[in-house]
């Protein structure tokens, strides 16, 4: 007769024994917000893996307790500030930012007792702009002009931030903080998660953050990984990586990257080659991830998944390829689940046919 507390270990292993998926071992109690973000999982994409011979994974950054690979950036970016002696208690961070960013500086903004101001362009998903706000952010939508404008939203976050006493500037795009943030953490997950077998790595960028720290820690641990960098069309980074010019061609729904310069942050990065991909391509494979793989990803995500998908099929198949999936669909689901919109946009054809019920929202 056994037990009562060995009966209760049988069923646990029966149950785990049935489920044919691994259980995670949830190792320590993370330290507040700010000590929940990054280790994230490392999920394998099991159809483009099938499909290219490939292991090709995805870094579950939407994971992350804010939603994003942008809690890292605003992590690192706060720690900085904190140690530059540019914060003390009560004090402001000052952003520009797309959305990702903000929604981590928001977060940490509130773990740590701070005030949090957003400048964002107007053209962002209004999905992002609602959560920033119920995160307390106070945000200012600003009309979407070029760097060269003193209108554009990261020179008002930066005036802003100088006209106030005890606040500052973040600064994501040019404060290498951000880069040093996926040095240390991102770049040394994936390394350890694939026990040193990868052969590549790609992703979009829009500080170049990500792609430029995730690269400096890859490279060091071996040279011979490839790096890719992944653009839409509207971006000048191909076009550099290719050729040496900054070309700009076309524009993309993708929310977060493409990027019209050479950031601090993406100075001196050992990218080995680029991949342009087009919206059409992105948005059909949003929704083979949902339907085939059962991942709800925004289209940066989806952009980064396809090229991920080209790199695999370049290097030929028993390659490790590995990219970054950024953040979940729900911030844009308004515009990426609506007919109207897509048709808008010309993407609705995109969307395969045994996936058209799915969009179903307006
Ligand atoms: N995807 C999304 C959805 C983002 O918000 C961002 C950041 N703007 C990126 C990708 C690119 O990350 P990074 O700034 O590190 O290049």
């Amino acid at each position: 007769m056994l037990s009562k507390a060995a009966n209760q270990v049988c069923r646990l292993q029966r149950i785990r024994a049935a489920a044919s998926v691994s259980t995670r071992q949830a190792s320590t109690i993370a330290d507040g917000f700010l000590g929940a973000i990054g280790n994230t999982p490392l999920i394998k994409l099991q159809n483009i893996s099938a499909e290219t011979g490939c292991n090709v994974y995805g870094k579950a950054e939407f994971m992350n307790p804010g939603g994003s690979v942008k809690d890292r950036a605003a992590l690192g970016l706060l720690q900085a500030a904190e140690a530059a002696g540019q914060l003390k208690a009560g004090g402001t961070i000052v952003e520009g930012t797309a959305g990702n960013t903000g929604i981590g500086l928001a977060h940490c903004a509130a773990a740590r007792g701070y005030k949090c101001v957003i400048y964002m362009p107007d053209t962002q998903s209004s999905e992002k702009m609602d959560l920033l706000r119920m995160l307390g952010a106070d945000v200012r939508p600003v009309p979407a002009v070029p760097l060269d404008d003193p209108m554009n939203y990261n020179h008002q976050a930066k005036r802003f931030a100088e006209s106030l006493d005890n606040a500052v500037w973040t600064n994501q795009f040019d404060n290498t903080a951000n880069r040093d943030a996926h040095f240390a953490t991102t770049g040394p997950e994936i390394w350890e998660q694939t026990q040193g077998k990868i052969d590549a790595f790609t992703c979009a960028t829009g500080t170049g953050g990500t792609l430029a720290g995730v690269a400096q820690y890859l490279k060091v641990q071996n040279e011979g990984v490839r790096i890719f960098l992944a653009d839409p069309p509207g971006s000048v980074l191909h076009s550099f990586v290719q050729r040496g010019v900054l070309e700009r061609e076309g524009s993309s729904i993708t929310e977060g990257i493409g990027q019209g310069r050479i950031t601090e942050n993406l100075k001196d990065a050992q990218i080995d080659d680029s991949v342009r991909i087009e919206d059409p391509r992105t948005v059909a494979m949003m929704f083979r991830l949902l339907k085939d793989e059962g991942l709800f990803l925004g289209a940066s995500t989806c952009l980064n998944v396809v090229a991920a998908r080209d790199v695999a099929a370049k290097l030929g198949p028993g390659h490790t390829v590995v990219t970054v999936l950024c953040d979940g669909a729900g911030r844009y689901a308004s515009r990426l689940f609506s007919k109207s919109w897509l048709q808008s946009k010309e993407l609705f054809d995109a969307v395969p046919e045994d996936c058209k019920h799915l969009v179903s929202l307006r």
